[in-house]
């Protein structure tokens, strides 16, 4: 690749295990730069629940503008550890997770799920697994829609909304089709459940099909969610591109991380397609107060999370350049426990 252009990075190491993973995806990142031509100037930003009781501020106005003006933004994991009572119950995830996906219009979260030689799947016989959810990030039950009657009566009632608009369905399944089309396998798959939830159903249906007559060369399929979940642990195979809603989307993918090896390789990208705004890239996994500062948290996710972040912003061969040296790694050292930084560093000599 001769583009010889700096990538302007902001970097959310967060919490936790965050700023030990992240550094170790920094060292790859910085050592895919020197090796293919380009440079990358990293801000770091200070996010998260240890911010939060140190300054009290979860995420201001200034800090968003400022974000906002980077290519993309690199994503460790924040969130308080659970055992101490200091951090209300949801506030970070609140207000820092959920209000920059809305802020930046991540309306895409990308999961590229795939078993990596030498990746250890729970299932008996997982064949060949790679495939792609596409699930929609700002919309469907997890919009913020609804409430709570007669509050702390017998008689209360909790309503969460799904809210699912034509502008949302329809640029999400254009996204998936173009996605499906760019794959070898051009496959694409819509999970719903049209049969019950028939008003947003009928609305996914719809574009599905009518955007699927632009693509001939792209093979739809449909599955109910209930049944997608028993063929991704029967036969993960028959899938390539997934295109479904935000809570369906939630749940598929933590079951394709546990059938793809689990939670050390899974990466996600938060996306404004539009690239109206910065697209941020992280591990699935959170931030696992349990093992944080032992340095023996898997870094490989945020790694291949650094992978997708060059591919999105064009730098195809750096990202697929990561993707083989983990691989490469993975297949030397199956099963192997290793530490952070020396996980990190055989990658490293790998690329
Ligand atoms: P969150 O609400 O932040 O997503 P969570 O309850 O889903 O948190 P995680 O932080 O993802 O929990 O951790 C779940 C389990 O997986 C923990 O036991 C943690 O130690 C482990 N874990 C998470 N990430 C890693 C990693 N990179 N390497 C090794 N173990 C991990
Ligand atoms: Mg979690």
């Amino acid at each position: 690749m001769t583009e010889t252009r700096s990538i302007n990075l902001a970097v959310i190491a967060g919490d936790g295990i965050g700023p030990e993973i992240v550094s170790q995806a920094e060292r790859v990142l910085d050592r895919v730069a020197e090796l293919d031509g380009f440079s990358i100037e990293k801000t770091p930003y200070s996010l998260g629940a240890a911010h939060w009781l140190e300054t009290g501020e979860t995420l201001s106005e200034e800090t968003l503008a400022a974000l906002a003006q980077h290519d993309a933004i690199l994503f460790g994991a924040v969130g308080a550890d659970p055992r101490s009572a200091e951090v209300p119950s949801g506030l970070i995830e609140r207000e820092v997770l959920l209000k920059l996906r809305f802020a930046f219009d991540h309306f895409i979260n990308l999961r590229p799920s795939r078993l990596f030689p030498g990746a250890v799947s729970p299932l008996s016989n997982p064949g060949d697994i790679d495939f792609v959810v596409v699930r929609e990030g700002t919309e469907g039950p997890y919009a913020g829609n609804g409430g709570v009657l007669r509050k702390g009566t017998p008689a209360e009632i909790a309503t969460e909304v799904s809210l699912n608009t034509a502008h949302g369905i329809e640029r999400l399944v254009r996204y998936a089709f173009e996605l499906a089309n760019s794959r070898q396998r051009k496959k694409l798959t819509l999970v719903h459940k049209t049969n019950v939830l028939v008003n947003a159903g009928q609305l996914y249906s719809r574009y599905f099909n009518e955007i699927a007559a632009e693509y001939p060369e792209v093979e739809t399929d449909y599955c109910h969610i209930d049944a997608a979940t028993i063929y991704l642990t029967t036969d993960p195979s028959r899938f390539d591109v997934i295109v479904t809603d935000n809570l369906f989307g939630d749940i598929l993918t933590d079951q394709a991380g546990a059938v793809t090896g689990g939670i050390g390789y899974a990466a996600c990208g938060n996306i404004n397609a539009s690239r109206e705004f910065p697209s941020m890239f992280e591990p699935v996994h959170g931030s696992a107060p349990d093992i944080a500062g032992q340095n023996v948290a898997n870094p490989t996710a945020t790694i291949l999370a650094a992978a997708m972040l060059l591919r999105h912003l064009g730098r195809e061969d750096s990202a697929a350049r990561i993707e083989r040296a983990v691989e490469k790694d993975l297949a030397a050292h199956p099963g192997a426990t290793r530490s952070t930084d020396q996980v990190a560093s055989d990658i490293l000599e790998r690329l």
